[in-house]
């Protein structure tokens, strides 16, 4: 999905894409249909610059992705994202911590 020169066998293919990679990362976006040519989905947020454009090949059916701006700048998807990243970091450490010291508590350790 997200690749400059992606193809879809047709559009729905191309959104059932899009939807998935939404899912995956915890964002949504809204669909432009600028003509019959090309189709244009945007983040939400509108400050947002994310956005994926894919134009419609000769044979009137496949589409190829040609513009893909993937970093978000809105803060809900970082934030969504920070918030993954440090719940990673403090599991991890509180784990290590536990292994270190096996007769600590959860309770001291949250203290
Ligand atoms: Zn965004």
């Amino acid at each position: 999905m997200s690749d400059l020169g992606s193809k879809f066998k047709d559009v729905e293919e191309f959104r059932l894409c899009l939807k998935q990679f939404g899912i995956q990362h915890n964002f949504n976006y809204v669909l432009q249909k600028n003509d019959s040519k090309a189709i244009t989905a945007k983040c939400i947020d509108e400050v947002c610059k994310w956005h994926v454009r894919a134009t419609r090949l000769p044979d009137k059916a496949t589409y190829e992705i040609r513009v893909f701006q993937e970093k978000h700048n809105c803060t809900r998807v970082n934030k969504t994202m920070n918030d993954a990243a440090s719940g990673k970091w403090i599991t991890r450490h509180i784990l290590q911590d536990i292994r270190e010291n096996p007769n600590m508590t959860l309770k001291k350790l949250l203290s």
